[in-house]
Parts: structure tokens; C-alpha cells; sequence
């Protein structure tokens, strides 16, 4: 395994970073916040560049790039504004990947082309009041009425449904003892009758943030249906794998401007007549960090190795998303507390940090269940 970038993934790097400099700078991420706006400008400029294309392959308008590519870039993107990131993750999961490996032809042409040009956008409802963790237990029900289907119920935290275009849904369609069993993914149109959206007020990711969506006799025709009828569970866990590579990636790149605009504070920030970095307590917090973010980025950058082999395990997936969920909130933490009293006011950015980052260790699955599925690997 090599762990350098060829001279492709470095001009990529380089031109993605410039764009971002100039469309995604931190005052506009802080404006975007604010005003609970998504980051459309920095969106559409990365659409214009043809970035939304990185892992279609060419046929559909894209780049053919690797989970590496993939991996980069939202480390990148999440670098100047996660939510950003988040945005994008949703696209290459929801709208290339998974139509790209478990949709018809049909499907892929009907879909794939729009989501590489930024014209679609998705989101991806799984969880429900009552199925969080559990989420195999959903409820949300699909019946089959001649070529349709009707959806009946409610979804919990479906983010950015709002703004998507598509949502692929998790659907109850057959009771068949196991709760695996009878559940089917939906690309349902998100415009559809009978759909009804919600706003959830969160701590962070107020930018785009989430929802909660209700589903009365909403009418879907069956070229909707990802994948086979009640074999739906498996596209969610594949799904969820792919997302938990594109989120940690993510969450990498928002921990290391964390960290580097930290830095450049305690570098700056006197007290006592020296800068606090020259204090070890503040050394010795830096040095947990650059411990964290390299260890952080090694794994991911193995993990996308292994996705490119097709060797990537559960746990290995489990294993990144818990590391780099609970890095992230610490060291969004640990930033705070080198601001002082700025960290705490909402005209420095850390806050941002410290709210967008609480999310990282309980959506995509909570840390308690990474580690319950890599105990489980370990025959416990
Ligand atoms: C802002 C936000 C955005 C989200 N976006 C999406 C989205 O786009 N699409 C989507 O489908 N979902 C989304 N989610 C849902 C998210 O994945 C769930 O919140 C998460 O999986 C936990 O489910 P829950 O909130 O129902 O908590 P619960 O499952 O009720 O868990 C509560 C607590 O109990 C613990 N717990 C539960 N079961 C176990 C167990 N077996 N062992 C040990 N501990 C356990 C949990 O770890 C947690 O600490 C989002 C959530 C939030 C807050």
C-alpha cells in the first residue's frame, strides 16, 4: 500500500483548494450558519467544475475516480465547511453510488447524469421516531396498488430533504419474521403529494441541517424501487458503509481547520507576557491533536485502499467512523478551550466547530454501535 498521492490526486488537491479559498472562504461557511442557509454558491461553483462527477464513471458524465479521489476531495470540501462536505457525501452516496451499483440502467441514466452536473440533489431516509439505532425495525410501510406503490408514515431525521430532489427511502413491503427481511429502498421524487416536511431546530448543522418527513397515500410509480422487492436492507448497509467513508473524510478535513485556526491563536493570544502556546498544558493539547488527525488520516486513507481492493470489512468501517467521530468532537473540544472566553462566543467560528462536530459521534450510527459491531467481529 502506498500511502503518497500521484501527481493527479495532487493537482486535484490543489485546484479543489483554490476554488474553495475563493468560493468557500471561513467567513462565508460562518454566514451560511447564521442565516440557515445552505452553501449553494460553493455548490454550484463545484458543479461548474465538474467536481459532482468524481466517481461516475465517464459514460455518465463523470470522472471514474477512486474512493481515494472520493475521500480527498470531501476532506477538502469539509476543510473550509462541513456542512459543504455533508452536502456533497449525500450526492456521491445517495445519487451516484448507490444507483450506480444497485440500479437499473433506467435509473442510472435517468439519475446519475443530473447528480454529476449538480442539478439533483438527495437525501437518505432510514431512522424513524421509533427505529434509531434499531434501524432495522422501521415501520414506514410501502404497498403495492397496481404499478404503484402507496407510502404510508413517518421519517425522523431525514437531512437535507429540504433541498434534495430525491430521497432514498426505507421502506417496510413484506412481513416476514426476520425484521432484515421486507424492506425495500425507494428513490422517491421528493415533490411527490402527499409528502410533508419539517424543519428540526439542532444545535449545529444549521446551514442545511435536517427533518422530519411525513408520508400520507404518497404515489410512487415502481421504476422507483432500488434494487429487488424486500431485499432492501443490504442496499442500506452497503449504502451506510460507502456513507460512513464519505463522513469521516469529511469530519477529518472540518477537525484539521479546527486545529490549524487553534494553532494559529495560541500562537498569537499572549497572556502572562508570552503566547499561551508556549505553555506545555497547551503544547501537550496540540501534540494529542496531531496525534488524532494523523492517525485519523492514515485510516482513512487505508480504508479507501481496501474499498478500491474490495477488501473493506464491516469493522473496518465501524472502526474509522467511531475513530474519527470521537477525534473530531474532541478535538473541537480541545480548540475551545485554547479560545478561552472567544471560544465561547458566537463571533469566533469555534463554536461552529463544537456544535457541528457533537453530531459526529451519534449520526450514521452512534459510537456504542461501532463498537458493538467491532466487538461482535471479535466472536464477543
Ligand atoms: C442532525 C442529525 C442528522 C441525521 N441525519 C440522518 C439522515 O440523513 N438519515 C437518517 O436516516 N438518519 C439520520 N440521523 C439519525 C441518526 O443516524 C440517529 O440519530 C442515530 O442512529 C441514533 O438513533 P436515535 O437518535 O434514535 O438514538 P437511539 O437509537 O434511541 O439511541 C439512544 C442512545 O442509546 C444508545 N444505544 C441504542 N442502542 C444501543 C445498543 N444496542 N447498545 C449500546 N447503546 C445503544 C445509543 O448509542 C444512544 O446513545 C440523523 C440524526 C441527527 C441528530
Amino acid at each position: 500500500m502506498n500511502f503518497g498521492l500521484t501527481s493527479e490526486q495532487e493537482a486535484m488537491l490543489h485546484h479543489v483548494r483554490t476554488l474553495l479559498d475563493d468560493v468557500c472562504p471561513m467567513a462565508y461557511a460562518a454566514r451560511c450558519d447564521e442565516a440557515q442557509k445552505p452553501p449553494r454558491e460553493a455548490f454550484d461553483a463545484l458543479a461548474r467544475n465538474g467536481w459532482l462527477g468524481l466517481i461516475a464513471p465517464e459514460e455518465y458524465g463523470g470522472a471514474g475516480g477512486t474512493p481515494t479521489d472520493l475521500a480527498l476531495l470531501l476532506e477538502e470540501t469539509g476543510n473550509h465547511f462541513e456542512e459543504l462536505g455533508l452536502w456533497l457525501f449525500r450526492n456521491f452516496t445517495y445519487g451516484c453510488y448507490a444507483v450506480l451499483k444497485h440500479g437499473t440502467e433506467e435509473q442510472k441514466r435517468r439519475i446519475v447524469p443530473g447528480t454529476v452536473k449538480g442539478e439533483l440533489s438527495f437525501a437518505f431516509a432510514l431512522t424513524e421516531p421509533d427505529s434509531g439505532s434499531d434501524a432495522a425495525a422501521l415501520r414506514t410501510r410501502a404497498v403495492a396498488d397496481g404499478d404503484d406503490f402507496i407510502i404510508n408514515g413517518r421519517k425522523q431525521f431525514t437531512s437535507g430533504m429540504d433541498i434534495a430532489d430525491y430521497a432514498l427511502v426505507a421502506l417496510r413491503t413484506n412481513d416476514l419474521g426476520k425484521k432484515q427481511l421486507g424492506i425495500s429502498t425507494f428513490l422517491v421524487p421528493t415533490k411527490t403529494p402527499g409528502i410533508e416536511v419539517r424543519r428540526i431546530p439542532t444545535l449545529g448543522q444549521h446551514a442545511i441541517g435536517t427533518t422530519e418527513v411525513t408520508f400520507t397515500n404518497v404515489r410512487v410509480s415502481r421504476i422507483a424501487l432500488l434494487g429487488k422487492l424486500d431485499e432492501g436492507w443490504s442496499i442500506c448497509e452497503d449504502t451506510l458503509r460507502y456513507e460512513r467513508l464519505c463522513l469521516s473524510a469529511a469530519r477529518i478535513g472540518a477537525a484539521r481547520r479546527a486545529f490549524e485556526f487553534a494553532l494559529d491563536y495560541a500562537k498569537t493570544r499572549h497572556q502572562f507576557g508570552k503566547p499561551i502556546g508556549s505553555f506545555q498544558v497547551t503544547q501537550h493539547k496540540f501534540a494529542d491533536m496531531k496525534v488524532m488527525l494523523d492517525t485519523a488520516q492514515t485510516m482513512i486513507r487505508r480504508y479507501a485502499w481496501l474499498m478500491e481492493n474490495n477488501q473493506a470489512q464491516r469493522a473496518d468501517t465501524a472502526v474509522i467512523k467511531y475513530y474519527i467521530g470521537e477525534s473530531y468532537k474532541t478535538i473541537s473540544d480541545m480548540c475551545l478551550q485554547i479560545l478561552g472566553g472567544y471560544g465561547y462566543c458566537m463571533e469566533y467560528p469555534m463554536q461552529r466547530f463544537f456544535r457541528d462536530s457533537r453530531l459526529a459521534t451519534i449520526g450514521g450510527g452512534t459510537s456504542e454501535i461501532q463498537k458493538n459491531i467491532i466487538a461482535a467481529t471479535l466472536g464477543l
